[in-house]
């Protein structure tokens, strides 16, 4: 099981490179993947970045060699102090301010963790949100510990049939060529907690994950003994069956508290991103009854060390579990929680109406002492939302805050403007990142060389997107058709909208297609031609996503729209940052009031790409009128179909009249002063307001210390 091979193999010299590649670490420090990329470039690339495949499928040799060579040792030497310096820090921002409070770690729940595409356990925003937390949280010096799932075949890859439609292609992933470790149990057992499904019980085996100096042990039910279903049951992410969701849910939850515990992590702080993971409130209720406590006090003392982040005002994104579901699985877990049937259900009901349905939100609500939306205008939406919970209070009494979301910088930010950075604020930037005076400082950086760099960036966008359908069609996979819908024509000079995140109706991702007739006058002008550039997953069962895919790809292969229209492919991190590094112009258009946050906005705006938004999630927060731009008022219409036609004229005449002339209005070295000066202005507003330091630093003050006694200031 352990590679030791992998280990023995690597030359005394240079054997730490069996820790840096278990370390996600490497992936945010900036010259941390030169060390791999300078090891052997071409299987750095065919390796998809993944330093574990790679090392694996060196030959000794090479290796040999690289633990000779001068110029990899300098590179490595450097790397290997800076990844000790981080993982010994002691000076931390946490250690200076709260750690003599926390006599344990925050545990932090999640069904997902985006930590690098190598690691495909993320579907969307939830994963990356809870990645750039751990990794946030191992810079600050936080300790917090994460639970999550390994999934051998994570979420789906995207392929488009020659017809345009999705189709979900699972890989297995090799876990030996995957940056985690086992965890054995003190016996040196693989199995490390059991959990009751229905009419049996389950064994857990748990891998660990290292993100800087934070842990994620992450739970998998293939373990022998277990059945061959129930080995299946941690293969994949997002079921759309109720029993394999709710049988996650219990492993997550419950099971994650018992992993825990027999782990020997006490955390001080327990932390549910989103519902799924709600359960672990029951096992924590459980114990204290277990030990003596009255039910009543019990429950207190669960809420009074329990954090709930709710993501999605949708109604769908809330799991809801039929009351025959929750009998067969729960019949027997409620006794040990001294309860009768109808007040266990109870737990999982907003309101005393006695509806029907076990709502996973409602009862992280009510095991919780603290909760929070994810942006002030999602705050109110979920303040609305769950108000029948507390009938009494007035919405303003609601106990739901908000912590707006942020991004982590390191991971998102591009190298040539962390070079940027270090030229123009010194080496320490990471540590003044959440300092909005700090960075006025890069105002006055000549417009010239930020153009420069961000020309850069998109031309490294249109040669991966050009790489990329040229080796699909190398492989033989695609007609030359779908070649041309995959970007083969884009033009690196012209001004190039991006809109990429999950295909879902609230978000409209065709909403630009409104009116093709307006949009082909658009895109089609010899003088000033504009290109989109679209990417993004489907879940499998969302019919009405897919057909937005479908009609996206019908547009882009429609001769009139000259090439100018293209879907990416298999959207994931690492287009992600591509996408958000090298486009001029970063589109996002959701049914206002149903996007919670949204993150890939603050992507595009550190890193000089303006937004166009509706007022929706952050970008109410983060729209100054100077860093970008508003489609559409902050208030609604009538109808969506009202909407629609308001918001999409609202895109149409920002295109025409202000964006466009602003794009092209270059002076003779092809620099567009007016322009460059909203980009200085996004970077300088957008990063302090919205990096993940600002995030968890809040996190810590106004949820975490709380709890563990100390006075929130
Ligand atoms: C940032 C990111 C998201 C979230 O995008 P939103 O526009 O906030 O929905 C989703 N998927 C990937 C791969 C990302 O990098």
């Amino acid at each position: 099981m352990l590679d030791n091979t992998l280990s023995s193999r690597l030359p005394e010299r240079i054997n730490r490179l069996y820790e840096l590649a278990h370390n996600i670490w490497w992936s945010w420090h900036p010259r941390g993947r030169d060390v791999f990329r300078s090891l052997d470039y071409p299987l750095w690339r065919s390796s998809g970045h993944n330093p574990v495949k790679q090392l694996s499928e060196m030959t000794g040799g090479k290796l040999l060699a690289a633990a000779e060579d001068p110029a990899f040792l300098a590179v490595y030497d450097s790397v290997m102090a800076s990844f000790d310096e981080a993982m010994q820090k002691s000076d931390t921002w946490f250690a200076g301010s709260y750690q003599k409070d926390f006599q344990g770690p925050i545990a932090y729940f999640s069904m997902e963790f985006a930590l690098h595409s190598s690691l495909p356990i993320y579907a969307g925003g939830l994963g990356i949100l809870a990645g750039d937390i751990c990794k946030e949280a191992s810079d600050l010096g936080l300790p917090l510990v994460g639970i999550g799932f390994m999934y051998p075949q994570g979420y789906f890859h995207q392929h488009l049939n020659a017809d345009g439609w999705q189709e979900e292609i699972y890989q297995q992933l090799s876990f030996q060529e995957a940056p985690i470790r086992p965890v054995l149990s003190a016996e040196g057992q693989r199995s490390i907690a059991q959990v009751r499904l229905a009419n049996r019980s389950l064994s857990l085996a748990v891998w660990l994950v290292k993100v800087g100096r934070v842990s994620i042990y992450l739970l998998d039910t293939d373990v022998e003994g277990n059945t061959a279903e129930d080995r299946q049951l941690s293969a994949r992410l997002y079921s759309s069956d109720p029993e394999l969701r709710i049988q996650q849910e219990i492993v997550l939850g419950i099971g994650g508290v018992r992993v825990l515990r027999a782990l020997g992590i006490q955390p001080v702080v327990w932390h549910a991103n989103e519902g799924h993971s709600a359960f672990m409130g029951l096992e924590r209720l459980r114990e204290k009854i277990e030990d003596g406590k009255s039910f009543e006090s019990a429950l207190s003392a669960v809420q009074s060390n329990t954090v709930f982040t709710t993501h999605t005002p949708v109604p769908s994104g809330h799991d809801v579990f039929s009351p025959e579901i929750m009998d067969k699985y729960f019949a027997d877990y409620w006794p040990s929680l001294g309860l009768e049937r109808e007040k266990f259900l109870a737990l999982g009901r907003p309101d005393s109406r006695g509806q029907a349905g076990f709502n996973m939100t409602a009862l992280a609500i009510n095991t919780s002492l603290k909760r929070n939306a994810v942006s002030r205008l999602h705050e109110m939406e979920t303040r609305k939302m769950w108000q029948p919970v507390w009938p009494e209070l007035s919405l303003e009494q609601v106990p739901i805050t908000y912590v707006t979301n942020g991004i982590h910088v390191p991971t998102w930010i591009s190298y040539e403007l962390v070079e940027l950075f270090e030229k123009y604020l010194g080496k320490h930037w990471p540590e003044k990142q959440d300092d909005p005076d700090f960075w006025k400082k890069l105002l006055d950086v000549p417009d010239k060389e930020i153009w420069m760099i961000h020309r850069a960036l998109k031309s490294n966008l249109m040669e991966v997107i050009v790489g990329r359908a040229q080796q699909r069609w190398l492989d033989g996979e695609v007609t030359a058709q779908q070649v041309l819908t995959m970007g083969a024509l884009l033009n690196s000079h012209a001004l190039t909208i991006g809109f990429s995140r999950r295909f879902t109706g609230y978000k409209r991702p065709a909403l630009i297609l409104y009116d093709t007739e307006r949009l082909k006058k658009i895109v089609n002008n010899p003088w000033r031609p504009v290109q989109i550039i679209f990417s993004g997953k489907s879940h499998p069962a969302d019919l009405s996503g897919k057909y937005s895919i479908h009609n996206v790809c019908r547009i882009a292969r429609d001769r009139a729209f000259q090439g100018r229209v293209a879907f990416i492919e298999d959207y994931d991190m690492h287009l992600a940052r591509y996408l958000t590094q090298g486009v001029d112009l970063w589109l996002n258009n959701p049914l206002r009031l149903l996007e919670a946050s949204g993150t890939s906005g603050m992507k595009a705006g550190i890193n000089g790409v303006l937004n166009m938004s509706v007022r929706d999630g952050w970008w109410e927060e983060g729209y100054n009128g100077r860093n970008g731009f508003a489609v559409g008022a902050n208030w609604e219409s009538a109808s969506s179909v009202e909407q629609d036609k308001e918001d999409a004229e609202s895109i149409y005449r920002l295109l025409e009249d202000k964006i466009i002339p602003l794009y092209y209005e270059q002076d003779r070295s092809g620099v567009p002063h007016e322009w460059v000066k909203m980009v200085k202005e996004s970077i300088v507003s957008i990063m302090p307001n919205f990096c993940a330091s600002r995030m968890v630093k809040e996190y810590t003050e106004k949820l975490y210390y709380p709890l563990v006694g100390g006075n929130h200031k």
